[in-house]
């Protein structure tokens, strides 16, 4: 049996939560199920936030985007490791990206260097419209000084944290409760998922308004349709929605299960030469995916080595994200760094990581590398 990456993981409920919504026939983007997950979320998160489920992630940053006013030729300052869909919404909106490294210390955005970008974008009179940093591999970013620095420079502040629905940053603060806004991703390889789907999470109840408002059309109050400015068809399925209800009853047991995953592999794998993604002190990262790193002058084996040779054994791992600023589409972007993230990127590997693993198979997974390593 093939061994995954990550694959979506029900809880036995969300059959049951499905087959609610059909015997009421809310079988359309919108109704009683999407309601409750939408309070179900906000509830875990436990800030005073907004919610609106929307049917990706991506969708969740245009719209973000979109309300903090961004617009064609404005900057949108974004960390390079990222996934497409944490990007690509810039392009719909014509909007061009400059990308930040990684902080070796915590894998997630470089505060250190943005701020000192924002201090000479600041006198250059070149600020962004806004700072999009993402939450990798489950990690949040460093949410006191982002918004310390969104605040002191006036920029919107877009936290992507796709993958970290679950964790937590500082004193038990939730990942997805910081800045203007944050976007959330139920895509079926997630920590939880609703097939797919996501979510826009906001203190700003204008923007949560204006994102319903977008999401269904951009219609102005009037019996008949009427539009001053366009929107999207970007609303949840109440049926997504009912399957989203099931997860979020185990939602901490699905973040458990990948700590105690990634516990496992690092406690088994641990030696010179590979590394682990840290975790700063005082903070809960989801371990959407465990990701390392293989020095190969030390380990003797190079990532692709154990890539392919677990592929041979029909086991799924993949290398960490490739930086944007190395992707054909961004090529010439501005980037500040010092390549940290193009290491992880060749170094970088992630195991098979989904919650609905077994030991046994993640022992297979150990000893194959293990031995792969001698
Ligand atoms: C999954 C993901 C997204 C996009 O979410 P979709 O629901 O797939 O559109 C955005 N950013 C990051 C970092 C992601 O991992």
């Amino acid at each position: 049996m093939r061994i995954y990456l990550s694959r979506p993981h029900m809880s036995g409920h969300e059959e049951q939560r499905v087959s609610e919504a059909f015997a009421s026939n809310f079988v359309a983007p919108l109704g009683p199920q999407l309601d409750a997950f939408e309070a179900s979320v906000r509830d875990y998160l436990g800030a005073d936030v907004h919610c609106v489920g929307l049917s990706s992630g991506s969708a969740a940053l245009h719209l973000a985007l979109r309300i903090a006013g961004v617009g064609p030729g404005d900057e949108v300052w974004i960390s390079s490791m990222t996934f497409a869909g944490g990007i690509f919404p810039l392009n719909y909106l014509g909007a061009t990206p400059r990308f930040f490294d990684l902080s070796p210390d915590t894998w997630t955005i470089d505060t250190a260097r943005l701020s000192d970008e924002l201090a000479k974008a600041s006198t250059e009179n070149r600020l962004p419209k806004a700072i999009v940093p993402t939450d990798l591999y489950g990690q949040s970013v460093d949410l006191d000084v982002l918004e310390d620095l969104a605040a002191q420079y006036d920029v919107r502040l877009i936290l992507d944290s796709a993958e970290s629905l679950g964790a937590s940053y500082q004193n038990g603060r939730k990942a997805g409760t910081g800045g203007d806004a944050a976007i959330l991703s139920f895509n079926g390889n997630k920590i939880i998922t609703t097939s797919g789907g996501g979510m826009l999470v906001t203190p700003h109840k204008d923007w949560a308004d204006e994102a319903r408002f977008l999401a269904t059309q951009a219609r102005d109050p009037a019996p008949h349709y009427e539009h001053s400015t366009y929107g999207y068809n970007y609303r949840l399925s109440n049926i997504c929605a009912a399957i989203g209800l099931g997860q979020m009853e185990v939602l901490d047991d699905r973040v458990a299960r990948r700590r105690e995953i990634f516990a496992r592999y690092e406690e088994a794998l641990s030696r010179p030469g590979i590394t682990f993604m840290p975790e700063p002190e005082g903070q809960r990262s989801t371990r959407w995916l465990t990701a390392l790193t293989i020095d190969t002058d030390v380990v003797g084996k190079s990532r692709e080595d154990i890539r392919l040779m677990l592929l041979e054994h029909e086991i799924e791992s993949r290398p960490l994200w490739k930086p944007m600023h190395m992707q054909p589409l961004y090529d010439g972007a501005p980037y500040h760094g010092t390549g940290f993230d193009e290491g992880l990127f060749r170094d970088g590997l992630c195991l098979p990581s989904g919650s609905d693993m077994l030991n046994d198979q993640q022992d297979e997974v150990i000893d194959r590398i293990k031995d792969l390593l001698g």
